[in-house]
């Protein structure tokens, strides 16, 4: 069984597939592991580490001859995938609904396709689950990159020259990137709100001593749609929010929104209104700027100003944490395959429940319900 690991050719992407620890675990379950050259460089993972831990390192083209799976964080380009086997897995995040003409090359150059950011949301597959190990890095990330940007301290200090007050930060998207931007906010000392459309979330938010901010005169709504994700919320409840969020919103300091509906552009939360409504020297982080935005005015990729409030949008926010990213990543990607690995020497045996919900591409065709439905 050969591993190919492959650089990142995305603009911007800083994280890497395997790392030397994988890399080690792969060889002990009898796998050989070619890594191209440099694919570790911007996550601080040296050719020399990868060789340490047993890989092979070398150009593209040598990976991917003869590669049972491929291993990628995002989709690769198919035209640089020339050389792959027919049969061969690519195991990476594909971004299936956002890049599918990729999903279809892959199918006509004969690879099986699985997009681990559809792995299903049950107990045994947490472990391989990539969405939840980059959005906790993004929830810390998003507080620090709103800190550097936000002019004045987060906690309250009492000095000889003076009290400085509290900044006050409220969540919008209390899932994993939202439950560790509460947790890191109030490390930071911060005086802490958070709100979601899932009720569920009310105690997680009381439980990490934050503020729950929940539309509660909207009855029969739950906000929880299969799998623990969020649906869209009837309009009714879209202006009560609005409602309780204009009033809450001119009161703080920093925003920070998370707020995603899987297969759907992201919900506009915050309008250039109200955000005219906060105080000079705020700071707004959209995290959900890539699938369409929470705020109006938010570009993805830039820190823009508006009525005197930063709106920060950078992409691939955990690409900014890249050797924590990858370490967890690659941990997801290794107990994916670890644990279907066939002792035969086999590609490993994926059960029907997780592989029909994350196999995209077989025999050179589109094989996935949600895309073709
Ligand atoms: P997500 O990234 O899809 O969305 C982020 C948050 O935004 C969610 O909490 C969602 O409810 C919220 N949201 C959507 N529309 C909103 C709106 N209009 N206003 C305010 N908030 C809105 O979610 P996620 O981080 O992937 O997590 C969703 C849930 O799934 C969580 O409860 C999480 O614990 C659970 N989960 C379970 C597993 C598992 O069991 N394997 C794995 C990961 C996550």
């Amino acid at each position: 069984m050969k591993i190919a690991v492959l650089k990142e050719l995305a603009d911007g992407e800083r994280r890497v597939s395997a790392t030397p620890e994988t890399v080690r675990k792969y060889i002990g379950l009898g796998a050989t592991v070619a890594v191209e050259a440099g694919a570790g460089v911007s996550a601080s993972v040296s050719d020399a580490d990868y060789q340490a831990a047993g890989a092979t390192t070398g150009p593209r083209a040598d990976v991917l001859r003869d590669a049972d799976i491929i291993l990628g964080v995002q989709g690769p380009p198919p035209q640089s995938l020339s050389g792959a086997k027919q049969g061969a897995w690519l195991v990476a995040g594909l971004n299936p609904f956002g890049e599918r003409a990729r999903v279809d090359a892959y199918a006509a150059r004969g690879l099986e396709a699985l997009a681990m950011e559809f792995m299903p949301r049950i107990t045994r597959a947490q472990s391989m689950d990539i969405l939840s190990s980059q959005s906790n890095l993004s929830g810390y990330k998003a507080v620090l990159d709103a800190a550097a940007e936000y002019g004045r301290a987060f906690p309250m200090m009492m000095t000889a020259a003076g009290t400085i007050s509290a900044a006050k930060l409220f969540v919008m998207g209390v899932g994993v990137a939202g439950l560790q931007a509460i947790a890191t906010a109030r490390r930071l000392g911060a005086q802490v709100s958070a709100t979601d459309v899932r009720s569920a979330t009310k105690e997680q938010i009381l439980s990490l001593g934050a503020k729950p901010i929940f539309v509660e005169n909207v009855a029969g709504i739950e906000g929880e749609g299969s799998g623990g994700y969020a649906t869209e919320m009837s309009e009714e409840y879209q202006m009560a929010q609005a409602e309780l969020v204009s009033g809450h919103i001119a009161r703080q300091d920093i925003v920070i929104t998370t707020a995603l509906i899987p297969g759907r552009p992201a919900p506009r939360l915050i309008t250039d209104a109200q955000v005219a409504t906060m105080k000079p020297g705020s700071v707004i982080v959209d995290l959900a700027v890539e699938q369409g935005g929470n705020v109006e005015g938010a570009v993805a990729g830039e820190v823009v100003e508006r009525h005197g409030v930063k709106i920060v949008g950078h992409r691939n926010v955990p690409s900014r944490l890249a050797a924590d990213a990858s370490a967890l990543f690659a941990r997801n990607l290794f107990n994916f395959l670890s644990g279907f690995w066939d002792k035969e020497g086999g590609l490993p045996q994926v059960d029907d429940e997780i592989g029909d919900a994350i196999r995209l591409t077989k025999g050179g065709q589109v094989v996935n319900a949600r895309l073709l439905g």
